[in-house]
């Protein structure tokens, strides 16, 4: 079942999420089915429980956007174990439509983390799937790219989503 995204503004965003500890559930299956289906239909590379408003630290990541079946990572309680580099890229979220900018990342990371069956895993990732662990996690911890911005231009953007909500173009 495809899930509504919630945007920017809705505070169980910007709130550090809950541990999972029920593993191997069929509800925990119908939770990270129902979160592919929401991330394709939307077209994204990645999304975090937090999106579709629930509190728990669980984020999926495709950056082949459905192409390659060997992309799709389920991430459980996760924690960046090691990071190194830099890279700055153009950025966006799901929770955030209409927005983009350049955020300035690490280039490598290696994340520990459960895989739905409450099994550790550890891997790493470079470029964009780096830069795309790091936005999932961030969400987990209440994150929001638009944070890695200068308060200049993070007040800009809150501007321009204000008269939105006004509009009532941002439901
Ligand atoms: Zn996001």
């Amino acid at each position: 079942m495809v899930r509504k995204i919630l945007k920017f503004g809705e505070p169980v965003l910007e709130q550090p999420a809950n541990p999972i500890t029920d593993f191997g559930t069929p509800e925990l299956q119908e939770l990270i089915g129902d979160m592919w289906e929401t991330m394709y239909a939307a077209k994204g590379v990645g999304l975090a429980a937090p999106q579709i408003g629930l509190s728990k630290r669980i984020s999926i990541i495709d950056i082949s956007v459905g192409e390659d079946e060997s992309k799709k990572i389920v991430i459980i309680n996760p924690e960046i174990t090691s990071a190194e580099g830099k890279q700055t890229g153009e950025e966006g979220c799901l929770s955030i439509p209409g927005f983009r900018e350049p955020v300035t990342r690490a280039s490598k990371v290696t994340v520990r983390a459960q895989n739905e069956r409450g099994e550790p895993i550890e891997f790493a990732g470079e470029e964009l799937l780096a830069r795309a662990l790091q936005h999932e996690i961030d969400h987990l911890n209440g994150t929001l790219f638009i944070n890695h911005l200068s308060t200049l231009k993070r007040d800009i953007i809150r501007r321009k989503i204000k008269k939105l909500q006004k509009a009532g173009e941002w439901e």
